[in-house]
């Protein structure tokens, strides 16, 4: 392995960050810390609220900033000084989401000099966080199709890349993609800041210091519907696809509110009217990876044997004329190169294909291209062909002898839904962990499995696992080691071995036995609360973002908020029961088009569609209450990517505020039927204290009870009116206390707040969620927590009788998360201590003058606060 030169971290560009922070971001936000983005530190990045930029506050003044080139370019330049231009040294392919049903099929790849990956879909970020694969140093992201199950992940992941400054991300792949990163503006702010740039198929050939990439395109013979509709691997029935036209006129430009990326806006821009749509289902991308050539080792010893004079200036050009391969005559002697160098290596070749169905067989088997890394091609043989194919396309006739096509030597890895790995391990663990406390409450979590009977291929191969590699360079070879594990047992020993732990589980048990007997069975069994988010800003390995699903009665669900990864979220609770869930959610609600709300929801969508069919049960689109301003993402995403209008019948969140007139008979349908269908007898809405056109809602059942979901805002009048004696509040907490100002400035709430809205509101109970990903385990508590708050995890499911327990579960919390809790108080006495010496107040709380020397060693201190130190601590913790 070739070393690293440390790079010194960079408080005073940290401090200038934390002052400045970037106006527009697109997701709700705070100071939060990436793992791994800088090697063994941990790298602050700001996301700061779009509301700044978007809503009804003055944007921040753009400042100058600070060099965005990214640690890893630096670094490479140093290193490249020193070495060999040709060819890497080390390069390995590694699998991230092995292609299951929650986890889409992904590559990345590594090499000294770059990092890229292969396919984005919803979730691979927080893969890729939880496993330690540097999302910041990618710099080229390949994508074999415009498919939601290849690209989902792709939003998040540019305002990622976007936020720790990665300054360029070139996609390559389907042309489309440039209309898909145009649609991503819709919510995602400018992306000025990261030049994004979008190499077509067309382009074919790319090189940069590892490898050489030739893209290969792929058109398959689709006809009629499959035309309209592409092609998804587990459809089992293409054909009941829903038929009507997408309600189209609901969202044209007169409808739209106007603002900057609106639908409206986008329209004006098009002559006629209506841009041209360039959706193509038939088309899918190859990739050939040719790794750079690379000299042979000179061996020194055997030069030395042979009476090379090792050791002085003359063997200089000796050894690099023998490294090119040339012969060379010393003292009368003609020495070869094989004489003393290890043999060249020409560059392995690596593919990667996607095939989704039998439509692409015969186009790929019979591509020319392809054909010349086959046994008797005109190059070297593939070394490892990837597969992202389904179970029924291996079985073809014609994809098994394409598959016999390539030598003996070649390595076959196949990804698809035939997988057994659990990928999101902290998930898993926490749940296992929290499910001691409370079996009910915290329910363990589940796998998917297939039913599809796996493939009886002739060739070798290898099924993707999470982490599997197969390495390149310096070795050809399979690589099992990174593998994770997942380990119910060893959870359960960590936690039983925190001092209290088991005695107020054990307290907290007795509770719930006396209480369950109080009831006499009486629980209702719906409502039900199915926290499947509870996260801010971005997907993180202990908590998604947003989303809860309300489980209603045993035949209807609604969603509250949709973030990235909401369909892996649904999989790992329910397991093979996801279809069923699917197939009863009829309404989704989405408070506000930050990312972190609404980007999971296209798969959802199709998901649901394929759950349908599964079921046999007949399609029918979603109702959609949703700021309008959604249209027009799904709308461009429709025209260029992939058919989606079909699934929503839309009701703007504004025409469900108390008192607004509705014109449109068509939006005054959906509302009676979305309230029919679900028997409620109320669905209201209003603007909330966030960004533009944020929505709280306000759900009131036929059999009296009253849930109220707040989004994410400030506190809020409107919202204490709307749920006045709610059964149930769910309210963000976004923030400690302590961090009201910061709370101003991203628009959101404080533990504190959230409750004391919650009071007013006289909601007998509220939950909170939405915590900043920097109380990823636990939020602090405070002196308001009283009997009638709760707080939520991803996978908590709750009903209106749990009321009473739920607070009695915060003992066995905090005594689960004693450590970070104890992290996060020492954190907060040392912010307190700044704040009072900034005031000017030089009495420390405890009486004490900190004044003179003592006063200087707590600002040094202070300086050093912060997550850096924290996250440090945190890592010996985890
Ligand atoms: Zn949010
Ligand atoms: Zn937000």
């Amino acid at each position: 392995m070739f070393t690293m030169k440390r790079i010194p971290f960079n408080f005073k560009a940290i401090a200038w960050l934390l002052k400045h922070p970037v106006a527009g971001n697109p997701r709700c936000a705070f100071s939060l810390w990436i793992k791994n983005s800088v090697p063994d530190r941990r790298y602050q990045i700001l996301r700061n609220m779009a509301s700044i930029a978007s809503g009804n506050q003055k944007p921040h003044q753009k400042r100058s900033k600070p060099s965005k080139e990214t640690l890893r370019h630096v670094k490479n330049r140093e290193h490249r000084k020193h070495v060999d231009l040709h060819g890497p040294s080390n390069v390995y392919v590694q699998v991230v989401g092995a292609g299951s049903r929650e986890n889409g099929p992904s590559i990345y790849v590594f090499s000294e000099y770059n990092r890229y990956l292969f396919n984005c879909g919803e979730g691979t970020q927080r893969l890729m966080q939880e496993h330690k694969l540097k999302a910041a140093r990618l710099d080229n992201v390949f994508l074999t199709r415009m498919n939601w199950a290849n690209v989902g992940g792709l939003c998040g992941m540019i305002l990622t890349l976007k936020d720790t400054g990665v300054p360029e991300c070139v996609l390559s792949g389907p042309p489309q993609l440039e209309k898909f990163v145009k649609a991503i503006r819709v919510f995602s702010g400018p992306l000025e800041d990261i030049k994004l740039a979008v190499r077509p198929y067309t382009d074919p050939q790319y090189s940069d210091d590892t490898m050489t990439v030739t893209q290969v395109a792929i058109f398959a013979q689709l006809k009629g519907d499959q035309l309209r509709r592409s092609p998804s691997p587990g459809r089992s029935n293409p054909d009941c696809s829903p038929s009507h036209s997408p309600r189209r006129e609901l969202w044209m430009p007169e409808n739209m509110d106007g603002g900057p990326g609106s639908a409206g806006q986008e329209r004006a821009e098009s002559p006629g009217g209506h841009p041209k749509p360039t959706r193509d289902p038939s088309l899918v991308i190859a990739f050939v990876c040719k790794l750079h050539p690379k000299k042979g080792n000179f061996l020194v010893l055997r030069a030395k044997e042979l009476g090379l004079p090792v050791g002085t200036a003359a063997i200089g050009p000796i050894i690099a004329a023998l490294k090119d391969g040339k012969s060379i005559t010393f003292e009368g002697r003609e020495i070869q190169p094989e004489e003393v160098c290890t043999p060249a290596d020409p560059g392995p070749v690596f593919i990667v294909v996607e095939c989704p169905s039998e439509e692409f067989v015969q186009p790929l088997c019979s591509n020319e291209v392809l054909s010349r890394y086959q046994s008797g091609g005109t190059e070297d043989s593939a070394a490892l062909v990837i597969h992202m194919v389904p179970e029924s396309v291996l079985e073809t006739d014609g994809y098994k002898s394409w598959m016999e096509r390539f030598p003996a030597s070649t390595e076959h890895l196949i990804l698809n839904e035939q997988v057994h790995t659990v990928h999101n391990i902290r998930s898993h663990k926490i749940q296992t962990q929290l499910n001691l406390i409370h079996p009910e409450i915290f329910p363990e979590l589940k796998n998917c499995t297939t039913k599809v009977r796996q493939a009886t291929l002739h060739v070798p191969n290898v099924r993707a696992e999470c982490l599997l590699k197969y390495q390149l360079r310096p070795k050809l070879e399979w690589q099992r080691d990174a593998i994770p594990s997942c380990d119910a047992s060893e959870f359960i020993k960590e936690a039983s071995e925190l001092p209290e732990f088991l005695k107020e589980v054990e307290e907290c048990k007795r509770f719930q036995v006396t209480d369950s007997m109080a009831l006499s069975g009486t629980v209702e069994k719906y409502p039900e609360v199915v926290f499947l988010g509870t996260g801010s800003a971005l997907p993180m390995k202990i908590r998604n973002v947003s989303a809860t699903l309300l489980n209603i009665s045993p035949t209807q669900s609604l969603l509250l908020d949709c973030g990235e990864g909401t369909f892996g979220q649904l999989c790992r609770h329910y397991g093979d029961d996801v279809d069923e869930v699917l197939s009863k959610l009829s309404t989704v609600f989405i408070s506000h088009m930050h990312a972190d709300h609404h980007t999971g929801l296209l798969n959802l969508l199709v998901q649901r569609e394929r759950a349908l069919s599964t079921l046999g049960k007949p399609f029918t689109p979603i109702y959609l209450v949703a700021p309008l301003q959604m249209m027009s993402w799904l709308n461009q995403y429709h025209d260029h990517c992939q058919e989606i209008l079909s699934h929503v019948n839309i009701i703007p969140a504004r025409s469900l505020v108390e008192g607004a007139e509705v014109q449109k008979f068509k939006t005054k349908a959906f509302i009676q039927a979305l309230l029919k269908k679900s028997d409620l007898e109320k669905f209201q809405t209003c603007a909330v204290r966030h960004c533009k056109n944020a929505f709280a809602c306000s759900i009131t059942h036929q059999s009296g009870w009253k849930l109220v979901f707040s989004g994410d805002t400030m506190p809020c009048e409107a919202l204490v009116n709307m749920g006045k004696n709610a059964t149930l509040l769910i309210h963000e907490a976004t923030l400690e206390d302590g961090l009201e100002e910061e709370a101003v400035e991203k628009r959101h709430s404080t533990t504190s707040q959230a409750i004391g809205i919650g009071m007013k509101m006289n909601a007998e109970f509220m939950v909170l969620n939405h915590f900043s990903q920097r109380y990823a385990k636990i939020p602090l508590f405070n002196a308001d927590f009283s009997d009638r708050v709760g707080i939520a995890f991803d996978h908590m499911r709750i009903r209106l009788g749990d009321f009473r327990v739920l607070p009695k579960l915060m003992s066995p919390l905090k005594a689960l998360f004693a450590a970070e809790i104890g992290e996060m108080e020492e954190r907060r006495e040392r912010r307190e201590l700044k704040q009072l010496k900034e005031a000017g107040l030089e009495t420390l709380p405890n009486g004490e003058h900190g004044g003179g020397a003592k006063g200087l060693a707590v600002s040094k201190r202070d300086m050093e606060d912060d997550p850096e130190e924290a996250s440090r601590k945190r890592v010996k913790t985890n």
